[in-house]
């Protein structure tokens, strides 16, 4: 089951973040066995030297480590407890590792029906987009115990840079949801700053080359410039997936007796873009929520500014 020193990963979740993690981990040269319920990413990997199992089940059952990065809550649920889900082959030694974004409860749940069995589930949620994923330079935030987060090191350290064990089971969630809550509200006032600038006559390239040398500057907008200038929003990271983050935040937040008002307005804002049928547009095309009510779009305004409006 093992290649060399490395030993044998399943991986299951090929998307637009989990297809070059799983590639990373071959690059590393782990021998990897991938599932996924769309055909292309796994025939993709498979001619890179992966090799495939049919159900989660046979999946767990091929390799003692598992890693899984799926859409939402639900989907980790039907991997993991569903019929034929990896839970299924959970045995004394077996090490299963959601990278997922989910709901903080679910993970804690999934840990202690893994545990029932004699193995151990990780929340390992990441940040760091795509980009970070191809790079192999992820931020990983796991939640665990101290044995299972030193087992999984040297397999995270395949995938990401800056890897922190945060706590016990389900605290890597909650950290990664204290993240999206950052990266939605940022957004948002992006957004706001950019279409205010441009409907006010001013060029927003301008506006955003001011911003990123001042108190002001921040990642989002040195990531997401050409997505918000440029008008184009091919995913990156789908607006649908952090509106879930986001629903996610409120749930915790009424668990924990905390208030997020900033967090609330931006679920009803992302929530707008799904029913306007932009929910798989990158979540910096929140943009275009405000750009529909100014009644004008950022980047036709860019390299002259827009009307002033009296
Ligand atoms: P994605 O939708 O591109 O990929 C998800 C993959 O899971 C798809 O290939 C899908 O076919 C597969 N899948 C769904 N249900 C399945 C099932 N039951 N069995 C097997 N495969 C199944 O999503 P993504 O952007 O790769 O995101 C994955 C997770 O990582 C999400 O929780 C997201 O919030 C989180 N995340 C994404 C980014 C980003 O920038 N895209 C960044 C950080 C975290």
């Amino acid at each position: 089951m093992t290649s060399g020193q490395h030993p044998a990963i399943g991986f299951i979740g090929l998307g637009i973040m989990g297809r070059p993690m799983a590639r990373n981990l071959l690059r590393a040269g782990h021998r990897v066995v991938v599932h996924d319920v769309v055909a292309a990413p796994v025939e993709e990997l498979v001619g890179e030297g992966a090799e495939r199992a049919e159900t989660p089940r046979d999946v767990a059952a091929a390799t003692d480590l598992l890693v899984t990065m799926l859409p939402d809550s639900p989907d980790v649920e039907a991997v993991y407890a569903g019929p034929a889900g990896a839970l299924e082959a959970a045995r004394p030694g077996w090490l299963a590792i959601d990278m997922s974004s989910i709901a903080p409860r679910v993970a804690r749940e999934l840990a202690v029906r893994a545990a029932a069995a004699g193995a151990e589930m990780l929340d390992a949620p990441v940040s760091g987009g795509d980009k970070g994923a191809i790079a192999g330079t992820l931020s990983i935030m796991v939640g665990g115990s101290d044995a299972g987060f030193d087992r999984a090191r040297p397999i995270l350290g395949a995938m990401g840079r800056t890897i922190v064990h945060v706590g016990p089971s389900g605290a890597g969630q909650v950290a990664k949801v204290c993240n999206q809550v950052v990266v939605a509200v940022v957004i948002e006032a992006v957004a706001e700053a950019l279409v205010l600038g441009a409907k006010a006559g001013v060029d927003p390239a301008a506006i955003a080359d001011v911003l990123q040398g001042g108190l002001a500057a921040t990642k989002v907008l040195e990531v997401r410039r050409e997505n918000i200038l440029g008008g184009r929003f091919e995913p990156g990271f789908r607006a649908r997936l952090h509106l879930k983050d986001l629903r996610n935040a409120l749930e915790l937040a009424r668990e924990a007796g905390v208030l997020l008002p900033a967090t609330a307005e931006v679920e009803q804002m992302m929530q707008r873009m799904r029913i306007a049928g932009r929910g798989d547009d990158d979540h910096s095309g929140l943009v275009t929520v405000l750009e529909d009510l100014a009644g004008i779009r950022v980047c036709d305004a860019v390299g002259r500014g827009a009307t002033p409006t009296a």
